[in-house]
């Protein structure tokens, strides 16, 4: 077996156990660092940028102005609609440190896979009995190929299932290089037309749909199409993605899941200074789902909601 290097440092921006939604079995998932997109529906903008950011919870702060005089970029005053002014803030996490409440929170520190697999065992009894274990999430695990090969390896060095949750907007080469390590892969087929994909997430899907169309030749996969009011709601978006979904190596594709559009994220763009541009936007009825369900089963694809 493949060295593990434990003493790996990686940008992790929460840890989260138990989960049940997230691969088979009972789960921790590990929230990495850096994405490539900028979907606008992102219900984690914490995640996007590769260093650790801090938000600002105006409904903690007490006004005692601790905060400003230690940021050395200046980034910090009363003036800023979110406090911080985030294009001279570069995430350092002073103004995090002598804030006496809660206001200032940072999202991302560094850990060692040591570190991350040491709370990784606090659950490792559930994994071994439910068939559960470990999904990375993000952001994109595949910003930090390294670390999130690393950690791969030491959870199946421990026996457990491993997942990753990835948008596939990855080289050919690292893909290669993690995916041998990871027994389902959880990729977002978000829109087929390029276009229209670019315009909401920021980046082409040319090398998202290759990335996948690997991901299947090399282990299981489940395709998951977050359904986006306006953006991929209609039968016809949904069917391309399912046809998509065939052309996959069928022996590793479990399914299609649809995950309907929730604003769960909305106040995270509040206490990062930014707009939440889908503000308004309705949820998507169970009645309209349903239906978006039987368009890919009508494919000859499993489909799941949720
Ligand atoms: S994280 Fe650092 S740079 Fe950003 S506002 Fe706080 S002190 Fe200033
Ligand atoms: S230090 Fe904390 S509580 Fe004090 S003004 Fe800054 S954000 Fe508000």
């Amino acid at each position: 077996m493949d060295r593990i290097n434990y003493a790996l440092e990686g940008l992790v921006f929460d840890i989260q156990r138990f989960s049940v939604n997230d691969g088979p079995g009972i789960r921790t998932i590990v929230f990495l660092n850096g994405c490539p997109l900028r979907c606008e529906w992102c219900s984690n903008p914490e995640s996007q940028l590769l260093r650790p950011v801090v938000m600002f919870n105006e409904l903690e702060c007490i006004h005692c102005k601790a905060c400003l005089s230690v940021c050395k970029q200046g980034a910090i005053s009363p003036e800023n609609k979110a406090l911080i002014d985030y294009s001279k803030c570069v995430g350092c996490g002073e103004c995090s440190l002598v804030c006496p409440v809660d206001a200032l929170v940072m999202k991302g520190r560094k850990m060692t896979i040591e570190q991350v697999v040491k709370e990784l065992k606090k659950d490792g009894t559930n994994y071994r009995r439910s068939g559960g274990g470990l999904t990375i999430s993000g952001g994109e695990p595949l910003m930090q190929h390294e670390f999130t090969k690393e950690l791969l390896k030491a959870a199946h060095a421990q026996g457990w299932n491993t997942a990753i949750e990835t948008t596939a907007c990855a080289s050919e080469e690292v893909i290669r290089d993690v995916l041998p390590h990871v027994d389902l892969a959880l990729a977002d087929v978000k829109n087929m037309d390029a276009q229209v994909h670019k315009q909401y997430t920021g980046v082409s899907n040319e090398q998202i749909l290759s990335g996948i169309q690997l991901i299947s030749q090399i282990t299981n996969i489940c395709v998951r199409v977050p359904v986006i009011p306006g953006f991929n709601d209609k039968k016809e978006d949904i069917k391309r993605i399912a046809q998509f979904a065939k052309t996959l190596n069928q022996e590793h594709l479990k399914g299609v899941n649809l995950l309907p559009y929730h604003s769960l994220g909305e106040n995270k763009y509040k206490m990062l200074g930014r707009d939440y541009l889908l503000h308004g936007v309705k949820m998507i009825e169970k009645e309209d789902i349903s239906v978006l369900k039987d368009v890919v089963e009508q494919s000859g694809v499993n489909c799941r909601i949720g």
